[in-house]
């Protein structure tokens, strides 16, 4: 007899064609054991905590048990890996259902390492402890950072080895999503579908994240998705900017159409200023290297738009314009939410014209001089610039008063301006030494508890508190440069 965990699933996934999906039941594995779980977000999504940590909740997130009303699948997909077009999809993750909230908030609740599908190609369907676990404090990190993302629920070991470069212990991750509706999703139907097809999937992520800018009789709702998924992309990635995040894998299969981050795979956050900072092992070129990360989303937003061709004119010279129209504002929209954050960033409250200047200003100090981004801005937040490498360069001097006298033209305290600074810059990010040593510990001692005081840490990155000093040395030089690897 099943125990009442809360869950209240629709599945409007499976009201899309059927090329989009199949239906399938995870793997069973050996010995399901819960070794993390989000109580808070449980408790958003109306899951309750107790039945999910007890052992038949763990028979569920292990996809050894389907809850009730849950109608599996694995989603088709296709997507752009470093700029070559492929034929993917759920290779090793199984969507459960779309978890209705008591607030009447619809989330995929997908388990992430539950077994191979028809899209599996080479893979063995399965993920280990340790890329589960890192992507469940980066997710959680970047939640608590204020940037939309997909969540993490909970991750269970499995009780199976699974095989890698060494023997490593298998996990099952459950990611908890918006949607898992990617650009690559409409590049699938585009390859593989119908007009028809296309069009079902258009309305379906206009109802499903465009409500409000949505109206059936709009005959331009096509161009209105389109223009709205740009928007939502170019905040996202002002924010990534912004915190010094590096995706790694910007593939277009992991651009996520509700404008959330997904996919955390080789993410890692930036310790030294250089936009040619990549961590990805894989990324040889530098094509997914922090400075490069707008642009990157420009080109997937235009394999976007390619896509919707045929539904944005029946003349496809006038669609074609329309598209090139919509990326070409990208820019400006990514500039102006960087912008804004980086003026709040610096305390800064009205707008002036050589503020953008003043912001190049530091940064390209920061480069120079090779500064820690968060540090940097820590140490000006907290008025301590005597606590940033910079200090005592003849230009960081210059530049200090600048800053002190464009603050001083704003009619606001020095007192809001910091705490417009506080709200602004973390205090802490997930460090990559520090990730490492919980996911050691984790994943070799079994020991989950440096993990668990990490993860609390990071729940409150704006809260300048004296238990995340500790949280802040910065890596050795000799710790870098740090190598991060495509999730297995
Ligand atoms: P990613 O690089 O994480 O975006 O993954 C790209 C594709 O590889 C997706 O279709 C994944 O589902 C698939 N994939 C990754 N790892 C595995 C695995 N161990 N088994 C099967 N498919 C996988
Ligand atoms: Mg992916
Ligand atoms: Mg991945």
């Amino acid at each position: 007899e099943k125990i009442d965990a809360g869950w209240n699933f629709d599945n409007s996934y499976v009201s899309l064609p059927e090329s989009l999906y199949t239906r399938l039941k995870p793997d069973s594995v050996r010995l399901p054991k819960l070794v993390i779980f989000n109580e808070t977000l449980a408790a958003s999504l109306g899951l309750k905590g107790p039945a999910l940590r007890s052992d038949d909740g763990a028979a569920v997130l292990a996809g050894n048990e389907i809850p009730e009303g849950a109608d599996s699948l694995a989603q088709a997909y296709a997507g752009h890996q470093f700029g070559h077009f492929n034929r993917l999809g759920d290779g090793r993750a199984v969507l459960l259902g779309e978890q209705i909230t008591p607030e009447g908030e619809r989330f995929d609740i997908q388990l992430k390492g539950a077994g191979r599908t028809p899209y599996s190609r080479g893979g063995d369907g399965r993920a280990a402890l340790g890329p589960m676990l890192r992507e469940y404090i980066i997710s959680e990190a970047m939640h608590a950072l204020g940037i939309p993302t997909t969540r993490s629920l909970a991750v269970v070991t499995t009780g199976e080895p699974i095989f890698r470069e060494t023997e490593q212990p298998g996990a099952i991750m459950t990611r908890v999503a918006a949607s898992h509706l990617r650009v690559g999703t409409f590049q699938y139907v585009s390859a593989w579908g119908t007009d028809k097809d296309l069009q079902a999937l258009a309305d379906y992520t206009l109802q499903r994240h465009y409500p409000e800018a949505d109206s059936d009789s709009d005959p331009n709702r096509y161009l209105v998705l389109l223009r709205e998924v740009i928007k939502r992309q170019a905040e996202l990635i002002a924010k990534w900017q912004l915190v010094g995040f590096i995706h790694g894998v910007m593939n277009t299969d992991n651009m996520a159409l509700s404008g959330e981050t997904i996919d955390y795979g080789p993410c890692a956050f930036m310790d030294v200023y250089d936009p040619a900072t990549v961590f990805s092992s894989i990324d040889l070129q530098g094509r997914y290297a922090y400075g490069n990360q707008p642009g990157i989303a420009a080109w997937n937003l235009a394999r976007f738009a390619e896509t919707l061709l045929p539904l944005l004119h029946e003349d496809k010279g006038e669609a074609i314009s329309l598209a090139e129209d919509a990326i070409a504002d990208f820019q400006e929209i990514f500039l102006s939410h960087w912008l804004a954050g980086m003026r709040a960033k610096l305390g800064i409250f009205n707008e002036e014209p050589q503020d953008e200047s003043l912001i190049e200003g530091l940064l390209e100090m920061m480069q120079q001089y090779r500064a820690d981004y968060t540090h940097t801005f820590r140490a000006l937040t907290l008025n301590k610039p005597e606590e940033t490498v910079l200090h005592g360069t003849p230009e960081f001097t210059g530049w200090y008063e600048l800053w002190q006298a464009r603050l001083g033209r704003q009619q606001e305290s020095q007192d809001a301006s910091q705490q417009l600074m506080r709200a602004s810059n973390p205090a802490v990010i997930p460090r990559n030494h520090r990730v490492e040593e919980a996911l050691e510990a984790a994943v070799r001692e079994e020991d989950f508890s440096v993990l668990e005081r990490l993860l609390g840490v990071l729940a409150n990155p704006y809260a300048y508190s004296s238990d995340q000093d500790d949280y802040n040395s910065l890596p050795e030089e000799s710790t870098m440069p740090y190598r991060t690897f495509c999730g297995t």
